[in-house]
């Protein structure tokens, strides 16, 4: 958030400082929005556009001057989210590299760390994802088996990580890993900053059933990490996973304050201008049933909207602890699963094989086919469920048999053959 150095400028001079700069110098975006998704042409696009927003003084509004930021209020994220949104952003880098990576390094990084990592962030010249889920399982992420072992010139890594969102594309993650085997499993964890392309690890790319390669898993065979890329305390690492969650809950929920434009793609009110274009051009304007479900899918984004006012207010306040990001982030993901069908539902055919003049229903199509991600992105729908009972209501924990044992003397997982043998 805003650092108590910050330059105060009054909301409307900003916002039409904020104006004439992204008339100057940013391109206007058609009717499908910002470009969503991780490619090579993207990443690179996306790049230079952060790069433009930094040079104008306009990346990492509410990061700190100190570390490159512009020491802004909330208010003026919002302020400058208006104004951008008919302009072309750096979208693909909001999710995860600025709005919960960056985010994270500034709540536990040293300061050696913040000056080395943040500014080259908001530049856009290093981009940074999260190497945290592995192939035995992301839920239970307190059970990670990836080890890193001490030696004289800092750590040695291995094991496997999957799930990268855009690792081959990137340039440094931030990696939970098992340091303490005699430790109870919450504490025997570190966090390390991780160069992504270096001897020892590999990275292939996943191809997902709607044509996607966002998806990467990584191979580790003894990387070398030095001692001065641990990020908080050594064994420690659940804390820092704790608020990265935190971040990737309220950047996923539409709460954060670290990014500009879309989070990912397009707006809700710009996926329901669609919804009512997509009844009109399968000839179901005036269908009674068509009708019900457009407006229920609006409904929807209604609610969304304001219980997007409610908690975020609440968060800042105090009102309500930074965990209610989960509330936003369990509605998002349940409500868009409903949207998906509603889409493919009025699509009907055109939603399943589609030609150039039925692109839009083809959209839905494909996004049916990903429907579920939004509520396994950065922890499930019932992961958000415990948060919000044990976090949020203050009800009883969940027992677990494995609390306080050695993590090396509960059953746990073991890394797959494959991974271990590369
Ligand atoms: C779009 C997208 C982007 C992602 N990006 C990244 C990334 O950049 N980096 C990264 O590391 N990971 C990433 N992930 C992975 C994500 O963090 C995991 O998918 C998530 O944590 C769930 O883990 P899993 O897929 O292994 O499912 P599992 O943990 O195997 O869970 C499968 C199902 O079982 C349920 N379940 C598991 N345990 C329990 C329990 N104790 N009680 C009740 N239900 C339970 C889960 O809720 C879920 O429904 C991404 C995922 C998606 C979909």
């Amino acid at each position: 958030m805003a650092d108590e150095n910050a330059v105060s400028e009054d909301l409307d001079s900003f916002r039409q400082r904020a104006r004439e700069w992204l008339a100057a110098n940013m391109s206007r975006v058609g009717p499908d929005g910002q470009p969503a998704g991780y490619s090579d042409a993207s990443v690179a696009r996306a790049r230079i556009l952060q790069g433009k927003l930094f040079e104008g003084g306009f990346a990492g509004l509410c990061f700190p001057r100190e570390h490159g930021g512009q020491g802004l209020s909330p208010a003026h994220q919002r302020v400058f989210n208006e104004e951008c949104a008919a302009y072309e952003m750096p979208a693909v880098l909001n999710i995860c590299h600025l709005t919960i990576l960056a985010p994270t390094l500034l709540d536990f990084g040293t300061e050696e760390q913040k000056q080395r990592y943040l500014p080259a962030i908001l530049r856009g010249e290093e981009l940074w994802i999260q190497f945290r889920s592995e192939p035995t399982g992301g839920s239970d992420l307190a059970g990670v088996i990836t080890r890193a072992t001490p030696d004289a010139d800092g750590w040695l890594l291995s094991g496997s990580k999957i799930w990268s969102t855009g690792a081959d594309v990137s340039d440094y993650a931030l990696c939970l890993a098992r340091t303490d085997w005699d430790a109870p499993k919450h504490r025997g964890l570190t966090m390390f900053v991780v160069k992504i392309h270096q001897p020892g690890i590999t990275v292939e790319r996943i191809k997902q059933v709607n044509g996607s390669m966002e998806f990467c898993q990584e191979f580790f065979d003894d990387v070398r990490i030095p001692p001065e890329n641990v990020v908080g305390q050594v064994n420690d690492g659940w804390s820092v996973a704790s608020r990265l969650l935190l971040h990737e809950r309220n950047s996923i929920g539409g709460a954060t304050s670290f990014a500009s434009g879309p989070r990912r793609g397009r707006s809700s009110d710009g996926a329901q201008r669609d919804l009512v274009e997509l009844a009109k051009g399968t000839g179901q304007a005036d269908d009674q049933g068509v009708r019900q479900l457009v407006a229920e899918a609006h409904v929807l984004g209604a609610v969304q909207g304001h219980l997007l006012q409610r908690v975020g207010a609440g968060m800042g306040t105090g009102h309500f602890p930074g965990t209610a990001g989960a509330i936003l982030k369990l509605y998002g993901a349940t409500t868009g699963i409903r949207r998906s069908d509603i889409g493919l539902e009025i699509a009907g055919t055109a939603g399943v094989a589609w030609n150039e003049d039925r692109r839009m229903a083809g959209q839905y199509g494909q996004q049916y086919l990903s429907k579920q991600s939004g509520g396994l992105a950065g922890g499930s729908n019932e992961m958000q469920r415990n948060i919000i009972s044990e976090r949020v209501l203050g009800m009883p924990r969940e027992f677990a048999a494995d609390r306080d044992r050695p993590f090396g003397e509960v059953k746990h997982n073991r890394m797959p053959v494959r991974a271990v043998e590369r």
